[in-house]
């Protein structure tokens, strides 16, 4: 396949293709970030992580943190699509090809599998490959974002929703296809959407995962396993908190609690939440009432020197949490709040304070939109600094 130009084509606010440059870039800048801001030396034993959902947002930056900053050996599960013809691989199989070709530049051990991790046959690969090359696994992260599971044990598909519980909701948002400023009306979810949100982004799959390399004798002793949250401030709580999705997230830390229990009990482990910061991924910009939020918190953020992208929350998570003696550190809840800069009151004020005025005339005043549509461009690849969009690449490139 020769090499091609590739420019940005959109469906909808939806980017369909990817930049394999423009990805390489931003996982060498992740890279970057990360080696700037570790300590030389750690007080953790971490070695052998396994990253679930490891080709983009959070799980990638989890990844590139735990190889880079610890020099940690990686595997990373998730369901990208390889290239085909002229039609360019998705942005996580970019990255991933990116990863894995920085990893052997660097002398990192990294692995990668492709594939649907609801499914048990993934999870048997993983199971394999695990044992067959890694040993035992220290820590392993589950930072799945998915509209729909297909439940193996059960034969059955789930879809979850985004809606509210109790009460309907309307609330401002942005038109991401047209930037105007309007409002997004959601309905209340009956209780079958509500068991289906849990069903997928619940924690009954990282408990699959966590009970099967538990049974095969996978885990280290002292063995952590950790997945992600989003609490938010109140004006995004109908939809996200107190909705479909907050549902599944408090799931998520009911399981967190039963493994917690499991590993202290069977290696001396722990089961963690972290509660992680707004970020533009591709998850996130799905979710109304969010993009228009995260526009006014990066502004207020930048402006106060604060702003975190996905690689300085798991810098933050892994330099400060998991690698020192006394870590991690919780709240009142036990859950790691790397939210915290988000959440804190004069942030919160400040957005407060703009969030009745914000309006389409006046949002590139008092948001940061275009710093919103600049990081959701960059996640496919394209808007992305040192990269020449004019000159061909080559989009056949494949994971080893
Ligand atoms: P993302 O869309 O960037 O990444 C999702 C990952 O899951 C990708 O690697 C994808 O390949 C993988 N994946 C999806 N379905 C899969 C499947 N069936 N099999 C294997 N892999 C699959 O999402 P994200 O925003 O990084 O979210 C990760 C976690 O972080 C979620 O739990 C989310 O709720 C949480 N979180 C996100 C934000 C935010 O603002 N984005 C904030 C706080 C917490």
């Amino acid at each position: 396949m020769p090499e091609q130009v590739v420019k940005q084509r959109s469906r909808g606010f939806i980017c369909v293709n990817a930049h394999p440059a423009g990805c390489a870039q931003n996982v060498e800048r992740q890279i970057a970030r990360v080696r700037s801001n570790m300590p030389s030396t750690s007080a953790t034993d971490v070695s052998n992580v396994l990253v679930i959902g490891a080709s983009t947002g959070y799980g990638l930056a989890t990844r590139i943190a735990t190889s880079w900053g610890l020099g940690c050996r990686t595997l990373g599960v998730f369901f990208e699509k390889p290239p085909a013809g002229r039609r360019t691989a998705s942005a996580g199989y970019y990255n991933c090809v990116a990863l894995h070709q920085a990893a052997e530049r660097d002398g990192l051990w990294a692995r990668s599998i492709n594939g649907d991790a609801f499914s048990d046959e993934i999870k048997e690969e993983v199971l394999h490959s695990v044992a067959g090359s890694m040993g035992k696994l220290d820590l392993v992260v589950y930072s799945l974002a998915s509209p729909k599971r297909t439940n193996p044990r059960a034969g059955t598909s789930h879809t979850s929703s985004l809606k509210a519980i109790g009460a309907p909701f309307t609330g401002k948002t942005i038109d991401l296809g047209n930037g105007e400023v309007g409002t997004a009306s959601v309905d209340v979810a009956t209780d079958a959407e509500i068991d289906e949100t849990v069903a997928v982004m619940g924690g009954e799959d990282w408990r699959w995962w966590i009970e099967g390399l538990s049974d095969a004798g996978l885990l280290a002793p002292g063995a952590k396993t950790l997945a992600y949250s989003y609490y938010g401030p109140e004006v995004t709580w109908p939809i996200y908190k107190d909705g479909t999705i907050g549902a599944a997230k408090q799931d998520l830390k009911a399981t967190a609690d039963r493994l917690n229990a499991k590993l202290a009990q069977e290696v001396g482990g722990a089961a963690w939440v972290a509660v992680n910061k707004a970020v533009v991924t591709q998850a996130s910009a799905a979710i109304p009432v969010v993009p228009l939020y995260v526009s006014l918190l990066f502004r207020v953020m930048k402006a106060k020197g604060i702003h975190e992208g996905c690689i300085e929350q798991m810098t933050r998570l892994v330099r400060d949490h998991l690698a020192v003696a006394d870590g991690p550190q919780f709240d009142a809840n036990g859950l790691i709040r790397l939210d915290d800069l988000e959440m804190r009151p004069d942030v919160q004020q400040e957005i407060a304070a703009l969030w009745p005025k914000v309006g389409t005339d006046n949002l590139a005043d008092v948001a940061d939109f275009a710093g919103f549509r600049r990081d959701f461009n960059n996640l496919f690849g394209f808007d992305v600094d040192g990269v020449d969009y004019d000159l061909p690449v080559e989009t056949e490139v494949f994971l080893p």
